[in-house]
């Protein structure tokens, strides 16, 4: 795909001529940096959204390979979220319930991570496998009695799990769609797996609050799709599948969990379905008009950002950051923030502590630091969870702050 002026289209083929934002150069968002190494340069990869015309599939270039991004010392671990780990039990009690799941079932989830959503199906005596390309992760998910294949899921691999496991009542995948480069092998996998009225269910970051909320600080070279439910039957379909019901989730700014099955199984339309489709009809999801004015929605936010940032350092205030997550560093990189204006950042993660973020080299702490040596400003990188984080610092003397859609004090 690179070398070329536009590349194509991961599902369907087409020139991509539509941008949707040019974030320009950008290092990879989880490559926390060695302080021994800082003196070297990151490696820097374009960052540029575009808008197929043809399927709608919304998509950054290709232009990183997987082994770097999945690399075996990826450094996220789906367990250190609370709201994360609510949501995930309440999805299994859903499921349990709404699919008649039992011990005679197999639950298999792709990108399993550290079994963070599987255990709780083990909890109910429900067997399960995960599917999980990090090493590190899915020896996690191993010690929590979490049955765990290490591989990349696709066609190939859909294959041989068909041919020594029984087949699943259920599916599972929680935000790992958008981040496959090869969607058509991946759904194609599913489709391998599925038998008779299996269910597949899949979560993803809703495009139309990606758009609606100025949320561009979700695009980074690892999330490769940013999905609408359009994009999603229209892909799904070709694959053999159909959606059945969706459901919209608070989960990551917004998010949506699609329930699909072969065309041919007998789920009834649920109701979400007319819903969600008529939101994207109405955000004229269906032609370029809905796609135009979103950059320059992105720079405003940058300067407001910026402006907020220097009148605080001219004051003599000082502002952290919480949250070393994926989004802070596309932000922080699109609008040239380093230590001179967020003099460190902390993260619960022991991984990344000790590193500096990719890029800014804003200096990484454990969370102590901000009662050592506490700032006058917090600035929450991961928006999507600020009631959680201000309710954890609530005994701070300092005031929150939030980035997107726009600057955010309390
Ligand atoms: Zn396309």
């Amino acid at each position: 795909m690179t070398g070329t002026t536009h590349p194509t289209c991961r599902h369907c083929g087409a020139d991509l001529e539509m941008t949707l934002v040019d974030l320009g150069l950008s290092p990879l968002a989880n490559s926390y940096v060695d302080p021994a190494k800082a003196d070297k340069p990151d490696p820097v990869y374009p960052l540029h959204a575009r808008v197929c015309t043809e399927c709608w599939l919304v998509q950054v270039d290709d232009v990183v390979p997987a082994e770097e991004i999945f690399s075996t010392d990826y450094a996220y671990f789906s367990s250190f979220s609370d709201s994360w780990l609510a949501h995930c039990r309440d999805y299994v009690e859903k499921m349990v319930d709404r699919f008649d799941l039992g011990p005679d079932d197999l639950v298999i989830e792709i990108a399993s991570n550290d079994g963070y959503l599987l255990q709780y199906f083990v909890e109910k005596g429900i067997p399960v496998l995960g599917i999980e390309p990090s090493g590190n992760v899915a020896a996690t998910a191993q010690e929590r009695g979490v049955r765990t294949l290490v591989d990349y899921f696709g066609e190939a691999l859909a294959r041989k799990v068909a041919a020594v496991e029984k087949p699943p009542a259920l599916i599972a995948s929680a935000n790992v769609l958008a981040h496959v480069p090869d969607i058509n092998d991946f759904v194609a996998g599913i489709a391998t797996l599925l038998t008779g009225d299996a269910v597949y269910t899949v979560e993803f970051p809703h495009l139309l609050n990606l758009i609606k909320s100025v949320q561009f600080d979700t695009i980074y070279h690892e999330h490769y799709s940013y999905l609408s439910l359009l994009a999603v039957e229209t892909i799904f379909a070709k694959a053999g599948l159909r959606v059945f019901d969706v459901e919209e989730l608070p989960t990551h700014g917004g998010s949506l969990r699609v329930y699909a099955c072969l065309e041919g199984a007998s789920h009834p339309e649920g109701p979400g379905l007319a819903k969600v489709r008529a939101d994207e009809a109405a955000a004229q999801f269906d032609r370029p008009e809905g796609y135009m004015n979103f950059t320059t929605q992105v720079e405003a936010l940058r300067d407001g950002l910026l402006a907020f940032l220097r009148e605080t350092k001219a004051r003599g205030d000082t502002v952290a950051a919480y949250g070393a997550a994926a989004k802070g560093n596309t932000l922080l990189n699109y609008a040239g923030i380093g230590p001179d204006l967020i003099s460190y950042c902390v993260d619960r993660n022991p991984a990344k502590q000790n590193t500096l973020l990719p890029g800014s080299h804003i200096p990484v702490h454990g969370v102590e630091a901000l009662r050592e040596a506490p700032p006058d400003y917090v600035l929450i990188l991961p928006w999507n969870i600020r009631d959680e984080v201000i309710g954890q610092l609530s005994d701070l003397k300092v005031r929150f702050v939030t980035a997107v859609p726009e600057v955010r004090i309390s």
